[in-house]
């Protein structure tokens, strides 16, 4: 046992050692090559900078991991085409936001049902809320949708049309049961 102890430190010799670290230098030389080359297909659609990267892994490792970390795109190219897509999501979301606020005429819906109605319908086809009233206090036609009358400045109630619209529900949901 001693003599195989002996043996074996023997041959542990300063070559036996670099030979050992240069075969361990390989291996995760070529485990960060390949590890770079799909990192960075997924980040960048660039062949030229894909190229590069592994290069710079190739010629440069270990200097070149770090490197590589830092110039590296901070997104993945799936990452980055969900963001684009919300934010288009968004600006079109504003869009309609604002064609249904700034052009009422339009486009003019139904503030109970919001169902597509024409300017001149006093009721809507639909779920047949009331669409226009007198003003209370000038008796000008205004929409029932506003909270203020335009003409006079008085402000309207709401309760009539929260209750037309809390009937239409109950409909609703009773038709929805059957
Ligand atoms: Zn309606
Ligand atoms: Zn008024």
């Amino acid at each position: 046992m001693q003599e195989y102890i002996e043996q074996l430190w023997e041959t542990v010799t300063i070559e036996f050692m670099f030979k050992f670290f240069v075969v361990y230098f390989f291996v995760v030389w070529m485990a960060l090559v390949l590890w770079v080359a799909k990192d960075i297909s997924n980040r960048s659609n660039s062949r030229i900078f894909q190229t590069f990267c592994v290069l710079l892994i190739i010629l440069l490792t270990p200097l070149g991991v770090f490197l590589y970390l830092l110039l590296r795109p901070r997104m993945s190219v799936y990452e980055k085409y969900q963001e684009e897509i919300e934010g288009n999501l968004l600006i079109l979301w504003d869009i309609v936001h604002e064609r249904l606020e700034k052009a009422p005429g339009e486009m003019l819906l139904c503030h109970n049902c919001h169902i597509k109605v024409e300017d001149d319908y006093i009721m809507c086809p639909e779920c047949k809320t009331s669409l226009k009233h007198n003003c209370k206090s000038c008796r000008k036609e205004i929409r029932s949708s506003w909270a203020v009358c335009p003409y006079c400045k008085t402000k309207q109630e709401k309760k009539t049309h929260q209750k037309k619209s809390q009937k239409h529900k109950a409909k609703k949901q009773k038709n929805s049961n059957y």
